[in-house]
C-alpha cells in the first residue's frame, strides 16, 4: 500500500472508532459539552450556540442535559482585574453591573489574605437559571445570574460565588491542597469549607453566614455526627440526591470553629503542599495532635444549643396543601430572602430531616412556596434561618 493509502486507511479506522464512540447518547453529550466549552473559552460564541442547539434538537441528549451553557450573548460590559475576567451575557447586562458592583472590595480581602497570589479566572454571567458548573482545566466557572434580583442580598451571594471559585483555584495552584479520589470526601469537606469561609469573609458577611451554618449544624447534625461522617464519606451521593442536607453549612461551621483552635495561618499551613502524596487525616493528626472525628465531636459539642436562638418572627406559613399522600406544597411570607432548600429545614417527631424540594428558577424571595417529603399524620417542626436569625414553626 502506498504511503497516503495507508494515511487515509488510518484515517477511516479512527473517524470508524470516534463514530461507534459517539453512538453512545451519554458520551456524546459529554463531548459535545466540552466543545461548547471550549468553543465559549476561546470566544467563538456562534459555534457553541450551534452545538448547543445540536443538543436541545436531538430529544435523547436533551433529556439528559444538566445544564445549557451554549447560548451565551456576550455584552460590550466586562470586567477584569489581576484575579478575575467577567464577561457578561447582553440580556442581563444590567442587572449583572448591578451584581458585581463593589467587587473590588471582595478581591483586596483576597490579595491581602494571600499575598503573591495571581489567577487568570474567566466568568461568564449567563441568562437563565440552572446549575453553575466550573471547568477547572480551562479556568473557566460559568455562573447562571438570570434568576437574582438586583437586591443586596443577591448581590452578596453573587459575590460569595465569585471568590468560593476563587478560593479553590487558590488551594490548588498557590497552597497546595489537592483533592484526590482516595480521600475525596474529607478533602472536599476542608475544601468547600474554606472555600464558604473566604467567599462570606471576603464580602464581610461572615460572621452572619457563620451563625447560619451553625444553627443549621446544630439542628440536623449535632444530634447524628455519624450522619455527617457517612454524608462525607458518599459526597457526591449528598450533592446530587440529598441536597436538603445542610452539608455545605456544616463544612463552613467546622472550619470556622477549627479556625479558631489552629488559627488562619494554622489552617493555612495544615492545607499547604498536602498534595497527592500526602495522607490528609494523619496530617491534621500530626499537626493538632488530635484526630479529625476528635475534632468533629469537639465542634458538635459546643455548637450553640437552639432555645438560646429563637426569639425572631420574621416568617409565616400562609398554606399547607396535601398533594400526594407523602407530598406538601407549603406556602411562606418572609421579611427577608429566604432560598428554601438551604433556609428552611423540616424535621418530623423523631427528628429526622425531611426532604425539602424547590423550583430552582426561585431563589431568595420573600413570599413563595416549597415541597415537603412528608407522610400524612405527621407533625412537622420547621426551623427557619435567615443569617442569624431563627424561627421555629410547628406544623
Ligand atoms: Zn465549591
Amino acid at each position: 500500500m502506498a504511503y497516503s493509502q495507508k494515511l487515509r486507511a488510518l484515517g477511516l479506522a479512527l473517524l470508524g472508532i470516534i463514530k461507534r464512540f459517539l453512538r453512545d447518547p451519554k458520551r456524546k453529550l459529554r463531548y459535545t459539552n466540552h466543545l461548547i466549552m471550549l468553543n465559549l473559552h476561546m470566544g467563538d460564541f456562534n459555534k457553541a450556540r450551534i452545538l448547543e442547539f445540536e443538543i436541545q434538537s436531538q430529544p435523547e441528549l436533551k433529556a439528559r442535559q444538566l445544564y445549557t451553557l451554549g447560548d451565551f450573548q456576550p455584552a460590550e460590559v466586562n470586567y477584569s482585574s489581576d484575579f478575575l475576567k467577567i464577561q457578561i451575557d447582553s440580556r442581563i447586562s444590567e442587572l449583572s453591573s448591578y451584581l458585581i458592583s463593589g467587587i473590588e472590595k471582595a478581591e483586596q480581602w483576597i490579595s491581602s489574605q494571600f499575598p503573591g497570589f495571581k489567577s487568570v479566572l474567566n466568568y461568564f454571567l449567563m441568562n437563565d437559571t440552572g446549575p453553575s458548573p466550573f471547568n477547572a482545566q480551562l479556568g473557566d466557572v460559568y455562573l447562571k445570574v438570570g434568576h437574582y434580583n438586583p437586591v443586596s442580598n443577591d448581590r452578596e451571594i453573587l459575590q460569595h460565588a465569585i471568590v468560593h471559585e476563587l478560593t479553590h483555584i487558590l488551594l490548588r495552584n498557590h497552597i497546595g491542597f489537592k483533592i484526590r479520589q482516595s480521600e475525596f470526601g474529607i478533602r472536599k469537606f476542608f475544601d468547600e469549607g474554606f472555600a464558604q469561609y473566604c467567599g462570606f469573609q471576603s464580602v464581610g458577611a461572615y460572621s452572619r453566614k457563620l451563625a447560619h451554618a451553625d444553627t443549621c449544624s446544630t439542628v440536623v447534625i449535632k444530634r447524628n455526627l455519624y450522619g455527617l461522617l457517612h454524608r462525607i464519606e458518599n459526597w457526591n451521593e449528598t450533592i446530587f440526591n440529598e441536597r436538603h442536607y445542610p452539608l455545605y453549612q456544616a463544612s463552613m461551621s467546622f472550619v470556622g470553629y477549627f479556625q479558631e483552635q489552629i488559627g488562619f495561618d494554622g489552617l493555612v499551613d495544615l492545607f499547604r503542599n498536602s498534595g497527592y502524596d500526602t495522607n490528609f487525616p494523619k496530617l491534621i493528626e500530626d499537626k493538632t495532635g488530635a484526630s479529625f472525628e476528635n475534632h468533629l465531636s469537639n465542634w458538635a459539642t459546643q455548637l450553640p444549643s437552639l432555645a438560646e436562638q429563637t426569639d425572631q418572627e420574621f416568617c409565616e406559613i400562609a398554606s399547607v396543601e396535601r398533594l400526594s399522600p407523602n407530598k406538601l406544597k407549603i406556602s411562606y411570607y418572609s421579611k427577608f430572602p429566604l432560598y428554601p432548600i438551604k433556609d428552611i429545614l423540616a424535621l418530623d417527631s423523631s427528628g429526622t430531616q425531611l426532604e425539602i424540594q424547590v423550583d430552582r428558577r426561585k431563589r431568595y424571595e420573600q413570599s413563595g412556596e416549597f415541597m415537603l417529603l412528608c407522610e400524612e399524620g405527621e407533625t412537622l417542626y420547621l426551623t427557619i434561618i435567615h443569617d442569624d436569625k431563627v424561627q421555629q414553626i410547628k406544623v
